[in-house]
């Protein structure tokens, strides 16, 4: 169990953190006046560090490894996207993977200097996008020959160049060139230079199902595609195409460079793989109230909880605003003391409740832990993302960037 005398407050100088050893930085989104409510996400900046050393030993194996372009789109998974990226850049990583250019110039104006790769984020006719991804020196993936044009069309403007990679869609059927498309994008490519197409990725829609074939059956169009733009004068040479289950259980995507999101973060992208990954956060509250209940007696919004016996009710100040989801309620557990407690009622905006009864001792003050590890009086045991999203019907992905702006972030070491 963390003891709170290791969250020391933080301060300027933590933010910069050279001349400092950062213990703490400072919580984000959620100002620090809100970190009055014991409701925290700690992140722990070692497991990060960990897992990219993880990722790194497994890939050690090949004639070549492949370099690391961690992905920390949606707020690094919710980690807190500048704290993991300055965090990654110092251990070494190769590069970052972000989903929209906002994601980009965060990074950025965090101090980050690694290159850093935009997937997504052109929407609509509008160049500005374009003008962010020259100024901030990015690293745009392209799907579109519109793309080569509007951002060909700004660097002819100010007389640059520009790397880029083309996205091919092998069967993911979201963002990246069709079959159809490879020609039109070569022209859009020979009409301006100065787009320069050094790299050529794609997204693996089944990597982390147990059947490779699906998988393979991409890797083959991957090859196919990259053969036919060769034809049409397009040779890029920098190729890409695994997710953290791709890097873990599919060596033929592996290719020039792999792009693990979640397994950064310590979180398996399916199981039997990735055993040695720490997750990096966990969700913490305190019981605020306690009361006991008799038999027949019930709780919260709607009565959906009625007690079979004498129960003992905590509350705690954490609700599915905070990302403890309405969906957990009467059947999601949280840690107390290190034991296990069920979520008794339904979960509100601010405030949830448990059953403590067979908790003893518990009391208010008590440490409750909504994701993540607790060692107690009690024994010792951890709330997975997979535990939570199995009960919400979802995938871990989503349990990591469901907690919500409003729960402050703060970062650990070890
Ligand atoms: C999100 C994403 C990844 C990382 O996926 P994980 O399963 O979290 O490792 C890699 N590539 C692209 C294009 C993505 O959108």
């Amino acid at each position: 169990m963390t003891s709170p005398g290791a969250l020391r407050a933080p301060t300027d100088t933590d933010m910069d953190g050279d001349e400092h050893p950062v213990r703490v930085l400072r919580p984000r989104r959620a100002a620090p006046a809100d970190a009055v409510r014991p409701t925290r996400a700690e992140v722990s900046l070692a497991a990060l560090r960990a897992n990219l050393h993880v990722l790194r030993r497994h890939l050690s194996a090949a004639e070549r490894p492949p370099r690391i372009w961690g992905v920390l789109k949606a707020d690094g998974y919710g980690h807190g996207a500048p704290a993991v990226g300055r965090t990654l850049e110092r251990a070494g990583i190769d590069g970052l993977c972000v989903a929209l250019i906002e994601e980009a110039v965060e990074l950025r104006e965090a101090g980050i200097r690694v290159p850093l790769l935009v997937m997504g984020g052109y929407f609509g006719a509008r160049r500005d996008g374009f003008e962010e991804i020259v100024e901030r020196d990015l690293t745009p993936v392209l799907y579109d020959p519109s793309h080569v044009e509007r951002l060909g069309a700004v660097l002819r403007e100010k007389g640059r160049k520009k790397a880029v990679h083309v996205k091919v869609d092998t069967g993911m059927g979201r963002l990246g060139l069709t079959w159809g498309e490879l020609e039109p994008m070569a022209h859009a490519l020979g009409r301006f230079p100065e787009v320069r197409p050094i790299g050529l990725m794609t997204h693996l829609a089944c990597a982390d199902a147990e059947d490779p074939e699906p998988s393979r059956e991409q890797l083959r169009r991957f090859s196919a595609m990259r053969a036919e733009l060769r034809e049409q004068g397009v040779s890029p040479t920098f190729l890409h195409a695994a997710n953290s289950a791709g890097t873990l259980a599919l060596p033929e995507a592996h290719f020039d460079a792999v792009r693990p999101g979640v397994a950064l973060y310590g979180v398996a992208p399916r199981r039997g793989i990735g055993a040695e990954l720490r997750p990096a956060m966990r969700v913490r509250t305190e019981i605020v109230a306690l009361r006991t209940i008799e038999t027949g007696s019930a709780i919260g919004y709607g009565h959906t909880f009625r007690a079979a016996r004498r129960t003992v009710v905590a509350t705690v100040p954490m609700g599915y605003a905070d990302g403890l989801s309405r969906g957990l309620s009467n059947r999601g557990h949280v840690l107390v003391r290190g034991a296990r407690a069920p979520i008794a009622g339904a979960v509100s905006m601010d405030l949830a409740m448990i059953d403590v009864t067979d908790v003893p001792g518990a009391q208010i003050g008590d440490e409750v832990v909504a994701l993540g590890a607790q060692d107690g009086p009690l024994g010792k045991d951890c709330i997975t993302a997979d535990e939570v999203a199995e009960h919400l019907g979802t995938i871990s992905w989503e349990v990591l960037t469901s907690v919500s702006r409003r729960v402050p972030r703060f970062y650990r070491e070890p």
